[in-house]
């Protein structure tokens, strides 16, 4: 998956003043892609900017970097009393934009497709993985945490990001570590100078070796009971 830079001089933000993301604001464009890269790169534009749009190919354009504040769900100190999201309601009366980063969704009525669907489950997790490597703090992908523009400003947008956007199989999809998250690889490893080629597998920093592979290695014998399931390692007196 890969991030298209689509921000220019005229994309609007604001610092974060100390704040940390703490929660993804998702959203819907209301129009095409094209329109939100014109709208989000205009210098005519002096009221709106989001940091990520997913379109319906599942294209990724980031306008700012996550380390700026977007102006995508501004409330009035008035307003933020209003929000149902459990988090806008904890930091009030801090600007939720101040500690949200935001998502467009190409679409209307936020139905996603499939390619889209995916880029939005990938970008979500790419973006607890750079808050963790920027700030070194955790963003759980959680219902808390991942939430709807109509939760924090219910009032003028209650049709953000739309009836049909697929919370549930979003969340569900949160939950799952994929594959990719999971560092796989082959480890060499070398026992008594003799080197056991691809014997071994490196999982997230830690090796596994086949016990048989490094008592060969030290030229023991390996007895594997297949009943008990287990390995019995008998060495040799070394003289
Ligand atoms: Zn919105």
């Amino acid at each position: 998956m890969q991030i298209i830079q689509k921000g220019n001089q005229h994309t609007n933000s604001s610092s974060r003043d100390g704040h940390v993301p703490l929660a993804i604001v998702n959203h819907i464009s209301g129009g095409t892609m094209g329109s939100m890269d014109a709208w989000f790169t205009s210098k005519d534009n002096l009221q709106s900017s989001a940091h990520f749009g997913i379109s319906k190919s599942g294209i990724i354009h980031q306008y700012l970097p996550i380390e700026r504040m977007a102006w995508a769900n501004g409330l009035t100190a008035a307003n933020i009393k209003k929000a149902t999201a459990v988090i806008i309601q904890e930091e009030a009366p801090t600007n939720p934009n101040k500690y949200t980063v935001s998502i467009e969704h190409e679409g209307i009525d936020g139905a996603l497709t499939e390619p889209q669907f995916t880029a939005s489950v990938w970008l979500h997790k790419y973006i607890a993985a750079e808050v963790k490597r920027i700030y070194g703090k955790e963003l759980l992908l959680d219902t808390k945490h991942v939430i709807g523009h109509f939760q924090v400003d219910p009032v003028r947008k209650p049709y953000c990001p739309g009836p049909k956007f697929p919370w549930e199989r979003l969340y569900a999809a949160l939950k799952t570590k994929e594959d990719e998250d999971v560092k796989v690889d082959k480890a060499a490893t070398v026992v008594n100078g003799n080197r056991l080629a691809d014997e071994g597998v490196l999982i997230e920093g830690r090796v596994y070796v086949p016990l048989a592979a490094v008592g060969k290695a030290l030229g023991a014998a390996v007895d594997w009971n297949n009943i008990t399931k287990t390995a019995t390692l008998t060495t040799k007196e070394v003289k």
